[in-house]
């Protein structure tokens, strides 16, 4: 197989063999049109098509090597946006020109560009994360080692041990981690850690997120392990909640989720093509050629950016962004326009309906990648401090509520499960009023880490409230969600929190209602609530799954 570069310049020129092959049809079809034009001249219709046609060759043309027909239907389409807006018939000395126009376009058929060809970029995907991400943890100190592994694995990361540093250093050579957890102090030397770190980076062009522990605390020991290039620094004994969030940060950096792209575009090829470049960009793209359904696919796909056509048989491009627009939810989703729209005032016109950017037919891959990565980056960010909680950064209350609905009306329409979960951590009160509110925040935070690590990327995870949380198991039966947060819930009971030298262990409860058993988000929500309540007084530390069977063991 060749790389995905070669893969696109591929389907690229599959797409320009395409184009090139459907270009006869879309010539006589203007052709066509030019000839119902010249037989009812009075009718509007037909010659706001024929400028419509016009205008899409102007803008597919050139992307696909076409760039003298391309120039022609430039030419056509400028001449034809005055007499259009006057609303009249083109004189004889207009239709003289006009076909003029369209000769120029059907010779200029034959003429071919090179092929158009793509810078190389690599793409960037989220490596192996079946098992979870994977943590590398050494340490001479095999116990303590085993026991620290234990507790992240508990978080979701797959993690390896290794006893020494040869053992290491060949392990990185054939799988790479995420991060490395090391020990900073080895038999072959005071400082022998912080030396092999420093050379793997070098070897590994520093890449490898690396956080040392140590029981030392003077300067010496900080400075070398920052010398070394060390991410982070942790005293022992280690507070496990703040380490995983250390790592969250570290690892999360590497590979954020791609980006969404909605492309809205009549031109299945040129959709096609959009959608290409940026899937090669490391992006996940959707294309929508009826722009009537837009509202639909925003909620489907979730898109952190719309790039979008302007002129579009039936809506266009304007009044798909003031649509947009009008939902206070999408108020600040950027809309891109792309078009062969060459006049400034249809620019200016269509970046104060909010667009984000306005790009010309043909868009170089380069620019059109450049434009949408930083407007989709920017875009995250905001939606992330409007829909997250700052301390936690799960959803927030209101936000999780919306998401339920949209996720019933899902399995609604699909016919599929879905499960909603409530949980309350036990006694909180208490763990502040003993170790006080930062280390109880801790706690609170430790189990946020661990619920978005052990959970799938496709369950919703909210803090509901103060120390509450709530989750949308999509897909997912009643009794599964049950299992799988019971087995969260018992790994979360034997982590150990540290306040000082003081170590201790926090339980949650929770209750679970399924779809379509419950068949509304607001029932779903009051019976998960009172399956909670129902954990709480049967004892807390336990799940308890609304309506099911009552069996001995299950405790109901
Ligand atoms: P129960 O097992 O019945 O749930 O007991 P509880 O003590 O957890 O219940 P309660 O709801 O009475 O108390 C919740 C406590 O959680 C009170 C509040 O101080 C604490 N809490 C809420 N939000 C936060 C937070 O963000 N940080 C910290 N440290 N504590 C919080
Ligand atoms: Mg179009
Ligand atoms: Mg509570
Ligand atoms: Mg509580």
């Amino acid at each position: 197989m060749t790389d995905a570069g070669g893969d696109l310049q591929l389907h690229l020129e599959a797409l320009c063999q395409r184009y090139s092959t459907e270009m006869p049809v879309r010539v006589e079809h203007l052709r066509g049109l030019w000839g119902a034009v010249r037989a009812n001249p009075a009718n509007d219709a037909d010659f706001k098509e024929f400028h419509r046609i016009a205008h899409n060759l102007a803008g597919s043309g050139a992307t696909f090597g076409f760039s003298a027909l391309s120039n022609s239907a430039i030419t056509l389409d400028t001449f034809l946006q005055p007499i259009l807006e006057t609303h009249t018939a083109p004189t004889n000395d207009q239709c003289d020109h006009i076909e003029s126009l369209l000769k120029q376009i059907e010779q200029a058929m034959s003429q071919r560009d090179d092929s158009p060809t793509l810078t190389h970029r690599p793409v960037k995907r989220d490596t192996g994360d079946d098992g979870g991400t994977l943590i590398f943890l050494v340490d001479d100190d095999v116990e303590q080692a085993q026991s620290m592994a234990t507790e992240i694995a508990h978080f979701g990361y797959s993690v390896k041990t290794f006893g020494d540093l040869f053992a290491l250093d060949d392990a990185v050579n054939e799988q790479r981690p995420a991060a490395i957890v090391m020990d900073m102090i080895f038999r072959e030397g005071r400082l022998a850690g912080a030396e092999t770190v420093a050379q793997l980076r070098r070897q590994a062009g520093g890449e490898i997120p690396v956080v040392f522990t140590s029981v030392r605390t003077d300067f010496e020991a900080r400075l070398n392990a920052v010398q070394a290039g060390a991410d982070a620094y942790f005293t022992k004994p280690i507070e496990i909640g703040e380490l995983v969030d250390r790592l969250a940060l570290l690892t999360g950096r590497t590979s954020p989720e791609p980006y969404r792209v909605l492309v809205i575009e009549d031109d299945p090829t040129m959709a096609d093509y959009y959608r290409s470049v940026l899937e090669q960009a490391g992006m996940t793209s959707e294309t929508l050629s009826n722009p009537m359904k837009v509202m639909e696919r925003i909620v489907e796909f979730s898109p952190d950016l719309i790039m979008t056509d302007l002129y579009m048989p039936g809506c266009s491009g304007f009044d798909l962004a003031r649509v947009i627009r009008q939902q206070n939810a999408y108020a600040a989703l950027p809309i891109v326009f792309l078009s062969s729209e060459r006049r400034e005032d249809r620019q200016l016109s269509a970046m104060s309906l909010g667009g984000a950017a306005f790009l010309t037919k043909p868009v170089g891959t380069e620019q059109l990648v450049a434009s949408v990565t930083s407007r989709a980056e920017r875009s995250r960010t905001l939606r992330s401090l409007m829909m997250r909680d700052g301390f936690t950064g799960l959803l927030n209350h209101s936000h999780i509520k919306e998401q339920l609905a949209i996720e019933v009306d899902r399995a609604r329409r699909t016919g599929t499960y879905l499960a909603f979960a409530m949980l309350d951590i036990d006694h909180f009160k208490s763990v502040n009023d003993t170790f006080g509110h930062p280390t109880g925040d801790r706690v609170l935070k430790s189990l946020a880490q661990m619920l978005t690590r052990r959970l799938r990327k496709t369950d919703v995870v909210g803090r509901y409230g103060g120390e509450e949380f709530a989750i949308i198991l999509a897909n997912t039966t009643g009794e599964r969600a049950h299992a799988i947060i019971d087995d969260i819930r018992a790994r979360f009971s034997r982590v150990r929190h540290r306040h000082e030298e003081d170590v201790f262990t926090v339980t949650f409860s929770g209750g679970v209602a399924e779809f379509p058993r419950f068949t509304t988000d607001e029932s779903l929500s009051n019976t998960a609530d009172a399956a909670l309540y129902e954990a709480k007084n049967g004892g807390r530390d336990r799940m308890v799954l609304a309506g099911a069977r009552k069996t001995p063991e299950n405790g109901a």
